[in-house]
């Protein structure tokens, strides 16, 4: 269980990029971050791309005035002049931003946590690789929604062999909020979404199918896949060449098989993520409405739910559990789990200690690199005419 106690020496101190007052993540950053001040700790922003408001909001969160900056360089310079400058930072702006912050941090010596999708190309993500390799310091990806602890459940069930082998991995990322154009125009935080010098070649593919991508990646470590083939389509057509809706089918070098659907315009649906992973005994599926529950299907045998936080769960289950069962998480509790573990990955990159890093479950940048490959792949299989392509 986790109380909140320190897992580390001290606290990172911590600046962020983006993530203003009128972000749609920002809060989700800090919340995560902060929740136990043990982790993380704020020091420094460059909040926004309007400096007045850049000031007015971090006032307003108590933050020394002189620790904010009108952008990152400002920030990364001044920082690193004082003895106690921020060592980790946290990209939380538009996507077209994410590689040249990204860069220009690990070269000022900083660790990185960056929003997702990581860059808009593989090289990009080979370039940081390097960057990161020779500064020492690592980049960490928010996909927020993988630090659930029923997914580590689902993990360590499916590594067990409790669904036999895997055949059909069904995944779902498709709600209803995209389905009035005039957001498109109006919500800063939907312009540039739909804008591919902003966005990077896909919408929803990156948008939202990275989270479930990576959700898949976690829970199926064995798994490799081996090709894709996507359709997708601009229902809204000013969106064009972007998608709103997209079909992915799914080879893996096992024989086992997927399908993917990324959706903005589901219209009337609430929910996000639907993961079911099928094997050849069982079957494991979780939606993130239900976060606490994870639904187990025996062939043959009465379906059993497993909730979270009870005794029966396995250990790495319920080494992140904060509330005790009959108490119910949400989607803060899995940023606060990442966020943990992101600081207990630089702290052991900082101390050299490479088996502790290695055995910690988290999003790293070879699956920052891995969503950009599943986002430039599908989107070459679609606009082949969707053919399949190799996955590698
Ligand atoms: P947004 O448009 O709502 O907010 C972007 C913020 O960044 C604004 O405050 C803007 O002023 C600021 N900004 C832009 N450029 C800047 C710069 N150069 N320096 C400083 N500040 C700058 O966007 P959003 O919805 O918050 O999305 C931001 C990023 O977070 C995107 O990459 C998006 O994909 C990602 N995101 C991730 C999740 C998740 O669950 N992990 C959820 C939402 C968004």
């Amino acid at each position: 269980m986790l109380i909140g106690e320190k897992k580390i020496e001290r606290p990172f101190r911590w600046g962020i990029v983006g993530g203003g007052r009128t972000s749609g993540v920002g809060y989700k950053h800090r919340l995560g971050a902060m929740r136990d001040n043990t982790s993380f700790v704020l020091k420094a922003a460059a909040f926004d791309l309007d400096f007045q408001r850049c000031v007015d909001f971090g006032k307003n969160l108590c933050m020394d005035e002189d620790r904010l900056y009108p952008d990152y360089k400002a920030m990364f310079e001044a920082e690193a002049k004082r003895e106690d400058g921020i060592e980790a930072v946290d990209i939380a702006t538009p996507n077209f931003q994410h590689f040249e912050v990204c860069k220009a941090a690990l070269e000022a010596g900083l660790h990185v946590i960056c929003e997702k999708p990581l860059f808009f190309e593989i090289e990009q993500g080979e370039e940081i690789k390097r960057i990161s390799e020779k500064t020492g310091k690592i980049v960490c990806v928010t996909y927020g929604f993988s630090g659930f602890d029923l997914l580590t459940q689902m993990r360590h069930m499916i590594l067990s062999g409790d669904i036999g082998e895997v055949t059909m991995v069904d995944l779902r990322y498709a709600h209803g909020f995209g389905c009035d154009p005039t957001g498109d125009t109006q919500a800063e935080g939907q312009k540039w979404r739909v804008d591919p010098k902003k966005s990077g070649p896909s919408f929803v593919l990156g948008d939202l199918s990275t989270h479930t991508f990576y959700i898949s990646e976690l829970v199926c470590p064995q798994l490799k896949l081996k090709q894709v083939l996507c359709d997708r389509q601009s229902f809204i057509r000013s969106r064009a060449p972007l998608e709103d809706n997209a079909y992915v089918l799914m080879r893996y070098e096992s024989g086992a098989v997927g399908r993917m659907w990324a959706s903005a315009v589901n219209a009337g649906d609430m929910s996000s993520q639907h993961i079911r992973i099928v094997g050849t005994k069982a079957s494991l599926e979780w939606n993130d409405m239900h976060p606490d529950e994870l639904h187990y299907e025996v062939q043959g045998k009465p379906a059993q739910t497993l909730v979270r936080a009870m005794d029966y769960l396995s250990d790495d289950a319920l080494e992140y559990e904060r509330l005790g069962a009959l108490h119910y998480t949400g989607l803060i509790d899995s940023w606060s789990n990442l966020y943990n573990r992101f600081a207990v990955a630089m702290d052991a990159k900082n101390r050299g200690d490479e088996q502790t890093r290695r055995n910690l479950v988290y999003p790293d940048l070879e699956h920052g690199i891995k969503g950009i490959r599943w986002v430039t792949k599908c989107v070459e299989s679609a606009d082949k005419g969707g053919v399949w392509v190799d996955f590698e």
